[in-house]
């Protein structure tokens, strides 16, 4: 008998015998798991007969959760992801120590998607604009805040290569550069998310030359502005105004598609700016220490160019119906 046929003759035998075998059956009860690390909180049910782990990965930080309580009831409205067997076909495709859990009556855990936002109801968004739209709006802040990001590394990098005394900022600006992306990854998958990578590769490819042009217009504007800078002092400040500048686009952008997305689905569609983000750019305001040239227009121009790039270049397939 080959592998595979013997494989599913076990499977078919597991789940003949499994509501007869004499064996916890939790169906109809709800288990709750708490991170140790981080306190994040989990609750089970049983949607089929079989055996489940005591302690399992927390998806927010990789700590360890752990088996709390068992309850016969929950609150309304809390979301509880279920343990179910996995199907005969997707037992199959299993690596071997997962296929002989099963067989030993494991069961896996399906993770319920999050309740829908009421200031962000994607479901209705899709429901009632282009689907193109819709994308261009969720993936341009994650592409434009990426590079953002980039230039706020390059910051922290320099100060860390100079020895400069801002080491808080710098490990701030590290750190809710880290988080930001582990929240963008609850909100799309992660093979979108190496994507739009992606596309935030190509968004400095195709912009390099404005992005240089960028830099030494800005760069520019800070020596007319304040003569006596150093070297040091006009890179970071420099890289600072960019990198606040990205980020200031992107805040605008959402602003104007919530207004636009809130019109079309004929309800408040509202989010608060990313706390993240926020972080990140008080960090670097405390860095720059008041240097600041204001909305100087040459500068605005040279921003304005990127900031159709952005659409011509990264979002070419893409087009956005202006009310
Ligand atoms: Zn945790």
């Amino acid at each position: 008998m080959n592998p595979k046929e013997d494989k599913r003759i076990r499977y078919n035998q597991m789940v003949e015998g499994i509501e007869n075998a004499k064996m916890y059956d939790g169906r109809g009860t709800y288990d709750t798991y708490v991170c140790e690390k981080c306190g994040n909180q989990m609750i089970t049910t049983y949607k089929d007969k079989g055996v489940t782990p005591f302690t399992m990965r927390c998806g927010d930080c990789g700590g360890v959760m752990m088996h709390v309580q068992t309850k016969t009831t929950v609150e309304p409205g809390v979301r509880v992801n279920e343990w179910v067997r996995p199907t005969l076909e997707q037992f199959l495709n299993m690596p071997n120590a997962a296929q002989e859990h099963v067989l030993n009556g494991g069961l896996i855990l399906k993770v319920m998607q999050p309740e829908e936002d009421p200031f962000f109801p994607i479901k209705k968004i899709m429901e009632k604009m282009p689907a193109k739209e819709s994308i261009r709006i969720a993936y341009i802040p994650i592409v434009v805040c990426n590079a953002a990001l980039h230039y706020a590394k390059l910051v922290a990098d320099y100060c860390a290569s100079h020895r400069m005394p801002y080491k808080l900022e710098c490990r701030t600006i590290r750190q809710e550069s880290v988080e930001y992306i582990q929240t963008c990854l609850k909100t799309v998958d992660k093979s979108t998310y190496e994507q739009l990578e992606q596309q935030t590769n190509e968004f400095f490819y195709s912009t390099q030359t404005d992005l240089i042009t960028l830099y030494w217009t800005v760069r520019n504007e800070f020596l007319k502005f304040f003569p006596g800078l150093d070297d040091d002092q006009m890179e970071i400040y420099t890289n600072i105004y960019i990198s606040h500048s990205l980020f200031s686009y992107v805040r605008d952008f959402q602003v104007t598609a919530e207004k636009h997305m809130s019109k079309v689905c004929g309800c408040i569609i509202k989010t608060d700016p990313d706390i993240h983000i926020l972080k990140i750019w008080k960090s670097l305001s405390k860095i720059s220490e008041g240097y600041d040239i204001g909305k100087a227009p040459i500068v605005e121009l040279a921003l304005k160019v990127i900031a159709n790039r952005i659409d011509e270049h990264v979002f070419s397939e893409v087009e956005l119906t202006e009310d």
